[in-house]
This record gives C-alpha cells, sequence and structure tokens, in this order.
C-alpha cells in the first residue's frame, strides 16, 4: 500500500500534462488545479491506485463537470405528484416561458399604459381577485411568510385564538404556535385537540383579541369524536376588531369532488364566508412557490403597509410563473388542461392505463400492474388514486436506482416487493425513451 502510494504523482505534474494536453483552453486554471486535487484525494482514500484510463483522464473528467448545476430537472416516475423533495408543483409551458421572458428587463413596475412607476402586486391583485371573490389580494414568497405577515400586521402584541386542535406542524418545522409566536401576537388557545366549539371562540374574545386563526390540518385527518367550527360559523363572530384569517394551505380553487378527490377546503369558500384566506402557490394550485393572502380592502392594506412585507415580497420571475398559472383559471377546463398538477390528478384510469401499456413495451421484461397514485405535499393526505404501475425485476433494484439517479434527467422511481415501480401518472410522454434508454 506504501509503495502505490509513492506513485502517486504531484500536483505539479499533473498540472504540467493538464496544460501539454491543452486542457486550459478549453477549462480554467483554477478549476483544473482543483479537479486535480479532489482525484488525488478520492486515490488516497483508496490506497492510491490509479484511476481507470489514466490520472489525465480522471482529472479531465471531473474538469468537464464544472458547470454542471446541483439543481436539475429529473423524471419523477414515483406517481406523487405534490413530491416535496422533488420542488412540488411542476409549472406550466405558459409559466415557464413566461418566467423566461421575465428574467429580461420587463414590467415588473413600470405601468406600461402611462410610463410611470407601477406595482409589481398589480400583475396578479386582479386576477386573484376575480378567481377568488375577494375585493384585494397580496402575494408574497410562500404561505409561511404570509401568516407570520398577517398575523404580526393584525394581531401584533394583541390576542390571536386558534383551536387546541389546529395547533399543528406541516413539515420544515413549520408549527402554528411558533409562527404565532414569532409574529409578536399572544397565543389565546380554545377547546381540546378533539373537539372546539363556537362557544369556545366566543367565550375567549376579549378587549385583546384582534384575530380569531383557523388552520387547515393539511397532512392528517381526526377521525371520530371530534368536532370542528365551520369557516362560515367562524367568520360570522369577525367584527371592526377582530379578524378572522383562514389559512387553507394547498390553494385549491377549484373542486375536484367530480375526480373523487375530496376534504381540502377551496378558496373560495373562505373568501365568500369573509375570513382573511391564506394558501400556497405550489400545492393545488399548480403554480410556483408563493405564498397568497386574499380578503378585504381595509386588511390587505394594513397587511401592505407592514414593513415587513418588503422583506417577504416576491421576486419576477415568482409573479410571472403565477400570473401565467392564475390566468389559466379564469376557464376551468383551461385550468384542468393546461396545469400539469390538474391533469395529472383528474388524469382518467383508462388514459393512465393505456399510457403505462406504452411504457411497459419499450421496457424489456416489463409488466403493468394495479397500484396507486399519491396527491403528496400535504393535500388530500387520505386518498390514494387508482393507477396502472409498470414494473421491472433488475437484478439488484438499489443498484438500478442509483443507475436512474445517475442518469441525465436524474430519474426518480420507487421500489415495491422487490421490483422497480414507475407512474406514468407524473410522467410526461416524451420521458418515456429517456426511461427506455436506460433500462435497455
Ligand atoms: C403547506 C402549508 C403551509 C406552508 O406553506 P408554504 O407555502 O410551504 O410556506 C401553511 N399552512 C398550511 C395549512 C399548509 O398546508
Amino acid at each position: 500500500m506504501t509503495d502505490m502510494r509513492q506513485k502517486i504523482p504531484s500536483v505539479n505534474a499533473l498540472l504540467e500534462s493538464a496544460e501539454a494536453a491543452g486542457l486550459f483552453e478549453e477549462i480554467p486554471r483554477q478549476v483544473i488545479t482543483s479537479s486535480i486535487r479532489s482525484t488525488l484525494d478520492a486515490a488516497r482514500v483508496w490506497g492510491g491506485t490509479e484511476p481507470e484510463g489514466g490520472w489525465l483522464a480522471a482529472v479531465e473528467r471531473d474538469a468537464h463537470q464544472w458547470r454542471k448545476t446541483s439543481l436539475r430537472k429529473v423524471i419523477n416516475a414515483t406517481g406523487v405528484v405534490l413530491h416535496t423533495n422533488l420542488g412540488r408543483a411542476p409549472v406550466s409551458e405558459r409559466a415557464k416561458q413566461a418566467v423566461l421572458d421575465s428574467l429580461e428587463y420587463s414590467t415588473l413596475e413600470l405601468d406600461i399604459e402611462n410610463g410611470r412607476r407601477g406595482s409589481r402586486q398589480s400583475h396578479l391583485k386582479e386576477l386573484l381577485k376575480e378567481i377568488t371573490g375577494a375585493e384585494d389580494a397580496l402575494v408574497t414568497v410562500n404561505a409561511a411568510s404570509a401568516l407570520l405577515l398577517a398575523i404580526n400586521s393584525i394581531a401584533a402584541d394583541r390576542d390571536t385564538i386558534i383551536s387546541r386542535g389546529e395547533l399543528v406542524e406541516i413539515g420544515g418545522s413549520f408549527r402554528l404556535p411558533e409562527i404565532i409566536n414569532k409574529s409578536t401576537s399572544n397565543l389565546v388557545e380554545v377547546g381540546t385537540t378533539n373537539r372546539t366549539h363556537l362557544k369556545d371562540y366566543v367565550l375567549a374574545i376579549g378587549d385583546d383579541t384582534r384575530c380569531i386563526l383557523k388552520v387547515h390540518r393539511s397532512n392528517f385527518i381526526q377521525k371520530g369524536f371530534v368536532t370542528e367550527v365551520d369557516i362560515n360559523e367562524l367568520a360570522a363572530l369577525s367584527s371592526d376588531g377582530v379578524e378572522v384569517i383562514h389559512d387553507v394551505g394547498s390553494g385549491l380553487l377549484l373542486s375536484l369532488d367530480n375526480f373523487g378527490l375530496t376534504g381540502e377546503p377551496l378558496v373560495q369558500d373562505s373568501v365568500a364566508a369573509g375570513a382573511t384566506t391564506i394558501f400556497s402557490g405550489d400545492k393545488l394550485l399548480g403554480g410556483p412557490q408563493a405564498g397568497i393572502i386574499v380578503g378585504k380592502k381595509t386588511t390587505i392594506s394594513a397587511i401592505a403597509t407592514n414593513p415587513m412585507a418588503r422583506a417577504v415580497r416576491p421576486d419576477k420571475a415568482t409573479i410571472a410563473a403565477l400570473e401565467a398559472t392564475l390566468s389559466a383559471y379564469r376557464d376551468q377546463s383551461t385550468a384542468l388542461r393546461e396545469i400539469p398538477v390538474l391533469s395529472m390528478l383528474t388524469a382518467s384510469p383508462d388514459e393512465i392505463a393505456q399510457r403505462a401499456q406504452r411504457l411497459a413495451e419499450l421496457l424489456p421484461g416489463a409488466s403493468t400492474m394495479p397500484g396507486a397514485s399519491s396527491v403528496g405535499g400535504g393535500s388530500f393526505p387520505e386518498s390514494s388514486l387508482p393507477t396502472t404501475l409498470v414494473a421491472i425485476n433488475p437484478g439488484s433494484c438499489e443498484e438500478m436506482m442509483r443507475i436512474l439517479r445517475d442518469n441525465h434527467p436524474p430519474i426518480i422511481a420507487r421500489v415495491l416487493d422487490d421490483r422497480i415501480v414507475f407512474d406514468v401518472r407524473t410522467m410526461k410522454d416524451d420521458e418515456f425513451d429517456q426511461l427506455a434508454a436506460v433500462c435497455s
């Protein structure tokens, strides 16, 4: 082993051979030096063996990756539509195009009618008003910041009432008691874990009450001896001094009841009830990461003028993608066809079975079988959508999963009963050939 390590070349020797091979003409010297160091470090770990193809070739392989980004497109073959690790909602083609355009100079804060300064929120306000029926709207970077901002604007140093059944954690350290605390409002808990009644709220309202908060239990459900107060009854408790905020989570803007997906609150219902309504842009809405607040004009303007609003304002790419996504909602069938999250969730079992058959024919030794996709993203936690899976039986699932991940673009699949399964629900047709190329 000591003998082998003595054979490891020096950094300088490799730099010289790199120069002789003309590598500096393609790749910056600094990058090559760092590739030499990491190649040599890796070799020492393995006892100093010369890499396959020689030292310089290994350096070159590493250096050629220098512009490769770690955030990349992947093929989602998991069937989890809102996969948090894979960036939740993929946006529509129109939204992608709008993002590209927005990254040039744009009309972000220019009123093109009169050439004067405009507001970045203006691109979204009218659409959100039209679609949700609210008087006014404000967009932030995500729903967590929207909630923090709203409570801080309405109830700083005063009380926020919330049911003990809704003091929830929503993944990634988003905990309601902590959010209320950070908004500098005093948390007033009412009811019990499983049951909260209207009278619990009524009795808790006092001189210091500024906000009643209702939070959708996005990622779990309560069954059995449970009671919660409907948003219509709760919103009726709002008055001049007391706002009712409803954090509905996933931003469902059209009912999916007809597709067997029930239980998620519709944004429009909470708005109609009179609640200030908060939701995410990248869950069921199917757009970019964003937090959306809709409600009464006076409330939204109090929120918009809070200095904290500037700290959580959305960037131009978000606004562009959200505007393009929301515009599809002006017509339900356009939304269902154009927004990937909605079209994937509402795809018919027959259509999925046919697509699965087509994929299976491209993969050697593959077969189809019934299975279930899931919505993901903490929405419709109880629902599983019937699907047709395409299964392959490689020697080692672990090894095959690694090969799939190493592909460009990486392919993310599931292992089920010692087989690898692909769910076409979350795949595009043009990704079938790319998968076939890896599997054959
Ligand atoms: C997902 C969720 C949030 C957080 O939304 P982000 O946009 O990820 O910040 C807040 N509240 C509820 C009820 C949620 O479901």
